[in-house]
């Protein structure tokens, strides 16, 4: 009756709202296409999309800050140190098996053999190894300047290059034209009038981009501080909860521009890519193996951890999330996604606040099972096309490299394209041949940042869960030394 419907869309009017501006979004863009639209007309037609972008970015700083300080001050610290622990050690874990599952489904559907696919090979040039991504991992951990750290990330300048059409340039990534005088080649930005034919790409990080990881290591730092200094503390950890509650309080009220924003957002990427009819059908088998893997690990893997671990249902707590999902899609990055995947934890999960504060932030930096997964069959995928034989022992190197690639990768779009790098070149594979996959990059970006979501969402439940005293201690210590054994 009427009422079960006023109900519904009380309940689920904005999830629906959302979906809805999805479809209507790709509707509208596949419309436009065949409409030869100017670059400025894009650009104004985007701008809805844009301003949604800006709105969750604005959001990430204050957020974090002040969910890590006011939720971190009131907790003891041997259980500060006990949810430490299980959330890293989940995380590595469940990253580390989502690689498997990559590594396992790519070397069984075979999408590189016997491909005839060209590769930009642009030869030279530096190359990222694991050792300098490691580097950058720890010098984002310690920014040298704070101010700094809230607008740029530490990225060693050994990057690959990667020959793009200007068409697919992206704001996230800095780009450079070849020049023979200097081998870094000239700084590309946007309004170059005319745009050459073709461009370089390189690192995301290199752009101004947030460094969240320093932020949420010096944030929790002082949490952890601020809780024990006693009365002291005290004016402070009530300004945290003070900004805590209004941050909140803005994303409620934005949520409901966001399915506007979501229409114009998705529609101006699909004016933006490529022709589809250019894709191979090697590349095609490609996409779904990444697909199937994403699939199988964030909706049969994950859950089925949930629920053993937990012994509650999984898909009702996945359906508590669907918001913060839509917007991964929108989106492709899972930190501009994190205000909304800690309101969807806190008022539709009902996750312990604390635990949420923590972990949340956390997984959007580090724990990407999306991007690793993402990342091993792409290197194989390569490695196929190549005709190159990788033994066991290589298998165990990518296995290893792409869960590091992925922690490393920012939670912005695209990142894992970048680290890859190191993937790539851990066994020995070109690093240009990432070129083969950039065409249908964005697209798989957009599934893979939904698990990487799903995942950070799934662990605090999990954590909350364990973190509760009368779990018996043996079933923690198992689940945190298996993976070390
Ligand atoms: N876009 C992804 C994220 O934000 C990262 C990546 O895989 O490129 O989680």
């Amino acid at each position: 009756d009427l009422r079960t419907v006023k109900n519904f869309f009380k309940r689920n009017g904005l999830l629906t709202l959302s979906v809805i501006s999805v479809i209507t979004g790709c509707t509208l863009g596949f419309m436009l296409r065949g409409s030869q639209m100017s670059t400025q007309a894009k650009i104004y037609f985007s701008f809805p999309g844009e301003l949604l972008m800006r709105m969750l970015k604005m959001l990430i700083l204050p957020l974090i800050t002040s969910s890590l300080m006011s939720g971190l001050s009131s907790m003891e610290s041997k259980a500060c140190c006990r949810m430490g622990v299980l959330t890293v050690t989940y995380y590595l874990w469940t990253t580390f098996i989502a690689v498997v599952v990559g590594i396992f489904l790519v070397i069984i559907i075979k999408p590189g053999v016997g491909t005839e696919m060209e590769s930009n090979r642009l030869g030279g040039g530096p190359v990222m190894t694991s050792a300098d991504a490691l580097l950058d991992l720890i010098r984002n951990m310690v920014p040298s300047n704070l101010i700094e750290a809230t607008f740029q990330q530490y990225k060693t300048d050994l990057i690959p290059i990667l020959k793009v059409p200007t068409k697919t340039i992206q704001p996230n990534f800095v780009y450079v034209i070849p020049d023979d005088n200097d081998p870094k080649g000239r700084m590309v930005y946007l309004e170059l009038t005319p745009p050459p034919d073709v461009i370089y790409k390189t690192s995301p990080g290199s752009s101004q981009q947030m460094n969240v990881l320093g932020i949420v290591i010096f944030s929790a730092t002082m949490g952890l501080l601020l809780g024990r200094m006693g009365e002291r503390g005290v004016p402070l950890i009530n300004v945290c909860q003070c900004i805590n509650e209004c941050v909140m309080k803005i994303i409620n009220a934005a949520v409901w521009y966001f399915p506007f924003g979501i229409i114009f957002l998705v529609a101006g990427k699909i004016l933006d890519m490529q022709d589809p009819s250019t894709l191979g059908k090697k590349l095609g088998w490609y996409g779904v193996t990444v697909l199937t893997g994403l699939f199988v690990h964030g909706l049969v893997l994950l859950p089925l951890f949930y629920f053993l671990l937990t012994r509650k249902n999984p898909f009702s707590y996945i359906r508590g999330l669907l918001q913060a999902l839509v917007i991964a899609l929108a989106t492709s990055s899972s930190s501009a996604t994190l205000p909304i995947t800690m309101k969807c934890l806190l008022e539709n999960c009902h996750v312990d606040r604390q635990i949420a504060r923590f972990v949340l932030p956390v997984g959007a930096t580090i724990n990407m099972d999306g991007t690793a997964l993402y990342e091993a069959v792409a290197a194989i995928f390569i490695a196929q096309v190549n005709d190159y034989e990788l033994d066991f022992g290589q298998l165990v190197t990518i296995s290893i490299t792409a869960t590091a690639a992925s922690i490393g990768a920012a939670g912005i779009p695209q990142a894992g394209l970048v680290t890859m790098v190191i993937v790539l070149t851990s066994v020995g594979l070109p690093p240009d041949d990432i070129t083969l996959i950039v065409a249908i990059d964005w697209i798989l970006d957009r599934f893979r940042t939904m698990i990487n979501v799903l995942g950070d969402a799934l662990a605090a439940g999990i954590i909350a869960h364990l973190c509760r005293k009368d779990f018996p201690l043996s079933w923690a210590c198992f689940f945190l030394y298996w993976p070390n054994v």
